[in-house]
Order: C-alpha cells, then structure tokens, then sequence
C-alpha cells in the first residue's frame, strides 16, 4: 500500500460509504412500505462508516474513540445488517440474544484494551464476531427474493467479507516479536480496515440491486394484476393471448378460450352485502385456478366475470376442463360462503371448427357461447 496513504484511502472509502448510505435513506423513503430494511441498512453504513473512521484515527484519538467506542459502533453497524436483512425477508428481527453477546464482546475489547493490553486478542474477537454476522449475512441474502443478482451478488460479498476476516486471523502474529506487532498493526490493520471499508460498500450496492429488483417484480405484478383476486387483468390477458395466438396460428395447434359468469350473482350482493360478494368472486378466482394447467391463463375481466385462454387444447379437452370447473363450483366447499353456480361459454380457434379471426373474435364466440348457457337455464356449459 506504499503508492496510496492508507488514511486517504479509508477516508475516500467511508465517504463513498456514506453517499451509499444516503441513496438507501432516500430509497427507504420512497419504496412501497412491504419493502422493508433499507433503513435499517442506512444506519448500520453510516455507523460502520463512522466507525473504521474512528479506527483509523487511532493513536491520535484515546482509545476510548478509536477502540472502544469504535468497536461498538462496528458491531452495532453489523447487527443492522443482519436486522435490515431479515426485515426485508419478512421475519420479525430478534435483539435479545445478539444484544448480549455484543455487550459481553465489548466488556471483553475493554478488558483486553484496558487491562490485558492484548491487541492481538482483540483483532481476534472482532474478526471472530464479523466472521458470524456475515456468514449470517450470506445465508440470509441467499435466501432473499427475488432470487436473482442481487441477491447472489450480495452472498457474494458477505462471503468476500468472510474470507477477509478469516485471513485477518491467519495474518496475526501470535509471537511476542515487537517487530511483528508493529508491523501487524500498521499494515495488516489499515489493510483490513480499507477492504472492510470497501465491503460495506460493495454490500450497499448489492442491497440497494437486490431492493431495486423487488420493487420491479411488485411493480409488475401490479401492472398485470387484478388487485382483488391476483388473477390477470385485461391488459395483461391481451398481451399475453396475442402472443399464444401467434403461436397457434404458426403451429396449426388449436386454442380454447373460455369465459364464465357467476349466475344470479345480482342476488348474492343483494341478499349478503358487497362483502361478501367479493369473497365469492375471489372463491371462484381461487378455486377455478386449481382447476388449470400452468400454460393456462385466467383473466378477470370485471365483476364476476373471468376469462380463460388454454393453449394447445381442443374442444374435448376444453370441455372437459369448463366442466370440471362447472363441477368444483357447484360443490359448496366453503360453509362460510353462499352457494353459488357459475355457467361457461367455450370456443376454439385453429383445428376442427375453428374460424375466429383474432382473439376478440374468439371471445366473442365464447360469449355467445355462455349466452346460450345462461338462456338454457345456467350452471351449464355451452360450446
Ligand atoms: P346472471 O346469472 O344472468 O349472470 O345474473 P347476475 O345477477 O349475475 O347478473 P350480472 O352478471 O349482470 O350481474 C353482475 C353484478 O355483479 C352486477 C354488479 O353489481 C356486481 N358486481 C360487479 N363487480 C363487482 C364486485 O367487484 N364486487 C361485487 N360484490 N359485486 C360486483
Ligand atoms: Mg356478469
Ligand atoms: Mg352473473
């Protein structure tokens, strides 16, 4: 480290440091709520920061600072890592047991600066300490979601993190040398304090990626979802049928659409209330999911009316799946609900029979379709 002054170096570090800080401050203030942590994750880099700026000070600062108040902010710093992380993995963070034991190390540095003047012993209990928070850390942001660069890249330096603490007691002269000792807290010291420096902002950076990603997934989720019952909504209903479509016509394989409509449902809210009325919409939208196949898209296309697109299915199939939804409904499963039936309309484009000139087309042959069940007497399906 002869080309750059260690100190500068650090300073340059922290600063970045807090800069990071400072996006996740902002960041936390403008997320949805459900994201949660990056509070947490501000703290603990301003303190973290703070802290190898106190360590680095040492010798002109008392140890008091630079070691005892340093150390604490440290481990305080790495606690909010933890604690933001499981915050932002939806766990309730725990304080009790982590609290004492950084009470007990800190009793310890203070024995050990004070009383034992074991430099070495204290090096070793903070990299021991730092050795279990991050693996903690590693596991904890393998385990986030979504689970994708973000993620990895921050097990990745939590881990970083983990070889370096491992190498700061590998690299302690256990011998009395004085030489050695100098040398150790020098050289090694500075060295560890940058890349832990360099760490925490490393690890801000993956953390600031890994909460960016969630808010796109939310917001795509939102985007494409009927807020009530989580199932499609229009939009994301066309988007997705123009591309089966697409695909249909090029393969020749046939395409079902079905759509479906809660019978009497006027009834249900007139005789139970709203409340209940949306629970049953959310009743068939839960139930007549289960009843499709992964490819299969369901679609709410307002009140109690759903559409379903299932790809590479013929009439056969197609009827044997609205009529097994026909079925599930008609059984009365949720004694808390009132029972209710539903009726379907069936149509397919491609293969026998099909002559729809594009997905609306097809929707509306399905319609006509659930017309003629209604009119026939409804808990029916028509094709
Ligand atoms: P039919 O058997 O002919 O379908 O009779 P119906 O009473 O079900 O008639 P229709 O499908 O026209 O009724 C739709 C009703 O659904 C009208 C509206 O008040 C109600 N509705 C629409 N959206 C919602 C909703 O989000 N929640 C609740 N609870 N009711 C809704
Ligand atoms: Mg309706
Ligand atoms: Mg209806």
């Amino acid at each position: 480290m002869e080309f750059i002054d260690p100190r500068t170096f650090l300073l340059v570090a922290t600063l970045f440091g807090m800069l990071c800080a400072l996006v996740l401050w902002v960041q936390a203030r403008s997320f949805p709520a459900d994201i949660e942590g990056l509070r947490d994750w501000a703290l603990a880099v301003v303190l973290i920061g703070s802290a190898s700026g106190l360590a680095s000070m040492r010798g002109v600062l008392p140890d008091s600072l630079a070691v005892v108040a340093a150390s604490a902010m440290l481990l305080g710093g790495q606690l909010l890592l933890i604690t933001g992380l499981l915050r932002y993995n939806g766990r309730r963070p725990v304080w009790r047991p982590t609290l004492d034991i950084i009470g007990a190390i800190l009793i310890l540095i203070v024995w050990l600066t004070y009383g034992s003047h074991s430099y070495q012993g204290r090096i070793f209990l903070m990299a021991l300490a730092h050795i279990g928070f991050f693996s903690f850390g590693a596991y904890l942001s393998w385990r986030a979601a979504p689970a994708g660069f973000g993620s990895r890249f921050l097990s990745a330096v939590f881990l970083l993190g983990v070889a370096v603490a491992v190498w700061r007691i590998t690299t302690l002269s256990v011998g009395v040398d004085v030489a050695d000792d100098i040398f150790d807290r020098n050289l090694v010291q500075q060295a560890y304090l940058g890349m832990f420096s360099l760490g925490v902002l490393g690890l801000s950076i993956g953390f600031i990626l890994l909460a960016n990603e969630r808010l796109r997934v939310e917001l795509e989720f939102m985007a494409t979802r009927d807020p009530m019952t989580g199932v499609f909504n229009r939009r994301a209903f066309f988007t997705r049928a123009e591309i089966e479509w697409a695909r249909s016509m090029r393969s020749g394989r046939p395409l079902a659409a079905i759509t479906s409509d809660i019978d009497f449902f006027k009834k249900v809210n007139d005789t139970y209330g709203h409340h209940i009325g949306d629970l049953v919409i959310k009743d068939f939208a839960h139930r007549s999911a289960q009843m499709l196949r992964l490819p299969d898209i369901l679609a709410r296309f307002g009140g109690e009316e759903f559409v379903i697109l299932l790809p590479d299915t013929g009439m056969a199939e197609a009827k044997q799946v609205a009529e097994r939804i026909r079925r599930e409904i008609e059984t009365h499963r949720d004694k808390t609900l009132p029972a209710y039936t539903v009726s379907l309309g069936i149509s397919i484009a491609q293969g026998k029979g099909g002559d729809a000139a594009d997905v609306e087309a097809l929707l509306a042959e399905a319609d006509a379709a659930l017309y003629r069940a209604k009119q026939g007497g409804r808990n029916r399906v028509e094709s």
